[in-house]
């Protein structure tokens, strides 16, 4: 809930309404749910407030920590679902990625993710609650910077929850995250793109899994994306970007796939009106795709071509990859499997 909305629980409990921003601050800002710990309440409201739920709605199950000291968190859910968040080391900068569902409808040929299929939509609480239980593996000295929602899920399946979910990790009462550090990772749909640029401003930064400059590459890779490139290139043309901000194409290099010279000709054609920065994945190998990523020289070379044609082009670094952290390779559970 967002401050307005426990006011309106505290009033109905007889309270003033500060004492709703009060409890926001206790949950969103400090992390604490436990009524009895929080002391500048009166003792009678504690009492009234522990007769309402506000344990996070989830709990950390295996936790694993890879050699680059990227750690991966399974978020275990009331219900017996379960999805993965990661928390990305940069000296003592985190970087948090979020799951928004469990499964994934889209299918993409290379991703761990979606392989079950879309089980079901995170509350907001559940989204939001991967950033304070994630803190308990925190080091002494270590921050949170930047979010991204790129766990599991498409973010603009479950735009709604999302957009409140961002509104409480960004509220200054709270986690107090800066919108321009939240960054929401999509394979492009042309409605829910413009429906974040409304509900933003265009202040969340925004990623698009594109991976194909043409529409038949695309169905192959991200079959459940219903968009044309023409549409998503349109959408990201409506966009209210701020200015000196970029989108952020991200292109998963798949070899024999998507990987020639003229794919990489046709990309920097699609994406030359646009403000854009590339990010190259080499796919990340898992059980459950015989996609391969090219040879060093051959995303070397793609990536030169891209950067001849005036574009900004980074190759992602994999992290991670020897727990099943990096991009990819985390997985939705359900009870029953
Ligand atoms: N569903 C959203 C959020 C996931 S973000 C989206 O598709 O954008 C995760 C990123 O990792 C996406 O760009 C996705 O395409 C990419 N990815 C998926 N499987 C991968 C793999 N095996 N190797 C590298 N990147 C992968």
């Amino acid at each position: 809930m967002l401050p307005e909305e426990l006011s309106l629980l505290a009033a109905s409990m007889g309270e003033p309404p500060f004492r709703g921003k009060q409890l926001f601050s206790w949950i969103q800002a400090r992390g604490v749910v436990d009524p009895s710990a929080m002391t500048n309440l009166s003792k009678a409201f504690r009492e009234r407030v522990a007769s309402v739920d506000l344990a996070w709605p989830a709990r950390i199950g295996q936790a694993l920590r890879a050699a680059d000291g990227t750690r991966k968190l399974e978020i275990v859910l009331r219900d017996g679902c379960a999805v993965e968040t990661v928390l990305i080391p940069e000296r003592d900068k985190l970087t948090q990625c979020l799951s928004t569902q469990v499964g994934c409808a889209v299918h993409c040929a290379f991703c761990r993710s979606g392989h079950n299929g879309l089980a079901r939509n995170l509350t907001a609480g559940e989204i939001v609650a991967q950033v304070h239980l994630a803190r308990a593996a925190y080091l002494p000295e270590e921050t949170l910077r930047n979010v991204v929602l790129m766990g599991v899920g498409e973010p603009l399946h479950n735009l709604e929850n999302v957009l409140r979910a961002v509104a409480v990790l960004e509220h200054a009462d709270g986690a107090n995250l800066s919108s321009r550090r939240v960054t929401l990772s999509t394979v492009g749909i042309p409605r829910g793109i413009d429906r974040l640029g409304e509900a933003t401003h265009g202040r969340v930064a925004l990623a698009i899994s594109l991976h194909a400059a043409d529409d038949d590459t695309r169905a192959f890779l991200v079959p459940g994306a219903k968009a044309g490139v023409a549409e998503i290139v349109e959408a990201l043309r409506r966009y209210p970007l701020p200015s000196r901000r970029r989108f952020t194409i991200e292109y998963v290099m798949v070899k024999g796939v998507n990987d020639s010279d003229g794919a990489a000709r046709r990309l920097a054609k699609l994406l030359a009106p646009l403000k854009v920065k590339v990010n190259l994945l080499p796919l990340n190998p898992h059980d459950l795709t015989d996609l391969m990523a090219p040879d060093d020289d051959r995303v070397a070379a793609f990536q030169q071509i891209l950067i001849d044609k005036g574009l900004s082009v980074f190759l992602r670094k994999r992290r991670g990859a020897d727990i099943g952290a990096a991009c990819g390779q985390l997985l939705a559970v359900r009870p029953s499997s």
